[in-house]
């Protein structure tokens, strides 16, 4: 890959790469921007086939952190990183230490947190080293497993959803259909059948799908015919790439509202769930409630006004549904550009000076 022509087309601001041999270390970190603030974003952990997988991952990942952040009103930029390897053989104190060195190197350009791969206790290693990392445990003052507040958001999308289609935010007797009931789609599943929803779940783990069933007395499909059941919402809580050109005719719902990240395969099935009569809320959108909870960590935890500011995801969605419709775009298109224009408008009052940040008069 050429990595300035990669970098440059996107724009990314910095891209590191870290070494340590003694513990094996090899990971990259990538920043997109940092136009609203620190670039904050996962450590993924993962068994690459190459570096060049590594690195357009951890690019592609990075951008898309800029866009959630700024979509939901955060004064946070895009960052990611990835650590090459497999972690169930390479993990070690001095790795994820190592590691974090390199984080605290970047001097809060870069705020970590865990992604595929990484766990609270590397967090928790990870804060040893540096004060530039989020989602540690509460025990250190953090927020812990975010999964319950995207859980929680994407129910406020849902509601989003609901009041637009149907004219009330309420989601009783609505049939939902959530595909992927692992962290997220569990949380989310406990609060649909709260809201009096009919559920049906699905997941490749027949594990997880008897949890789900036992736990909440819902219904369940194979994970192949999930997004083809008949149904008020189908909400993707699993892998990307599951709305493509072959499931898009089959899909049976009003809407899809889901956590999953990068539910589109690509750009133009946008174009196509509409021509399908389906809606689409975005998924960057959607899924924000992670990265929102997590950011109050940066200026001190308090749980009721961190759900406060997921509940927010309600005002985000419905404010993307209305824009797609009065501008005829795509509602994909739609969040996209709410994104840009907070970058524009908002990265735009740095270019007035201030001593204090710059140090000089
Ligand atoms: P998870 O690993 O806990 O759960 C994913 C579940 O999906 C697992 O139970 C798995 O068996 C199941 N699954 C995998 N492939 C499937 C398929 N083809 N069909 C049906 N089920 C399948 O992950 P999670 O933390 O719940 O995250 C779910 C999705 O939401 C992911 O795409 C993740 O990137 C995204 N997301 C998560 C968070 C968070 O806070 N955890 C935040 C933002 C986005």
């Amino acid at each position: 890959m050429q990595v300035f022509d990669r970098i440059g087309g996107d724009d990314y601001e910095q891209v590191v790469f870290c070494h340590h041999r003694a513990s094996g270390l090899r990971a990259i970190i990538a920043i997109h921007s940092t136009c609203l603030g620190p670039a904050l974003g996962g450590t993924r952990f993962y068994p690459y086939a190459g570096e060049d997988e590594a690195l357009e991952d951890v690019l592609r990942l990075a951008r898309g952190m800029t866009y959630k952040a700024a979509a939901a009103g955060l004064d946070l930029g895009g960052g990611k990183a990835v650590i090459l390897g497999d972690p169930a053989r390479l993990r070690s104190e001095a790795l994820i230490r190592a590691y974090a060195r390199f984080v605290d190197s970047l001097g809060g350009r870069y705020v970590t947190a865990e992604d595929v791969g990484t766990t609270q206790a590397d967090m928790d290693l990870i804060r040893r080293e540096t004060r530039h990392v989020t989602g540690v445990s509460r025990a250190l003052g953090g927020s812990g497993d975010p999964s319950a507040a995207t859980a929680y958001g994407v129910l406020y999308a849902m509601k989003a959803v609901a009041r637009h289609l149907w004219g009330s935010t309420g989601l009783e007797d609505r049939h939902v259909v959530v595909s992927g009931v692992g962290k997220v789609g569990y949380g989310l599943v406990r609060h649909l059948v709260e809201e009096r929803a009919r559920v049906t779940v699905s997941d490749l783990a027949a594990a997880a799908v008897e949890r789900a069933v036992r736990d909440f007395v819902v219904e369940s499909v194979p994970p192949e015919k999930a997004h083809a059941v008949e149904c008020d919402l189908f909400s993707p809580c699993a892998l990307g790439a599951v709305i493509n050109r072959d499931t898009i005719p089959e899909l049976r719902c009003a809407a899809i509202v889901g956590s999953a990240n990068n539910q589109l395969q690509d750009g133009g099935c946008a174009e196509l769930i509409e021509q399908a009569g389906v809606l689409y809320a975005p998924d960057f959108v959607v899924n924000a409630g992670g990265i929102v909870n997590i950011a109050e960590e940066l200026i001190g935890y308090h749980r009721e006004r961190a759900y406060a500011s997921v509940r927010r995801i309600f005002d985000t969605t419905s404010a993307v549904i209305a824009e797609a419709a009065s501008l005829g775009i795509t509602t994909a298109e739609a969040a996209n550009r709410m994104a840009e224009r907070r970058l524009a408008e908002v990265g735009r009052i740095q270019l007035i000076r201030t001593v204090s940040r710059r140090g000089n008069p």
